[in-house]
């Protein structure tokens, strides 16, 4: 997919579960989200008038900028503690460069 990440520190990126959700009943569409992030992780659903995760993998670990670009908390990420662990437990398949 265009614009993923590859990696992070050495991990593929796409066993790092960290990207954004959005909670479709608080989103009302202002779509702040979709220009706020540059790495086109979110599009716009037209028919719906919402935001939506197209390229989860495109979101940078840790990062959570859109999120308090959102008026209406309606984008949410996993706890940080969890994605470390999950970061830890990877570390010996895939060592520190
Ligand atoms: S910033 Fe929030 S309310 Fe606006 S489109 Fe994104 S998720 Fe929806
Ligand atoms: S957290 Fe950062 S990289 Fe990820 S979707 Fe939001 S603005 Fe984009």
């Amino acid at each position: 997919m265009e614009g993923e990440l590859k990696d992070y520190l050495g991990i593929p990126r796409r066993l790092i579960p960290w990207f954004p959700s959005v909670d479709e009943e608080k989103c009302n569409g202002c779509s702040i989200c979709v220009k706020a992030c540059k790495h086109e992780v979110y599009s716009f659903d037209i028919a719906k008038k919402k935001a939506f995760v197209a390229n989860p993998y495109s979101c940078e670990v840790f990062c959570q900028s859109c999120q308090f670009q959102c008026s209406l908390e309606a984008i949410s990420f996993p706890h940080k503690t969890e994605v470390k662990e999950v970061i830890k437990g990877l570390r010996d398949r895939y060592p520190p460069k």
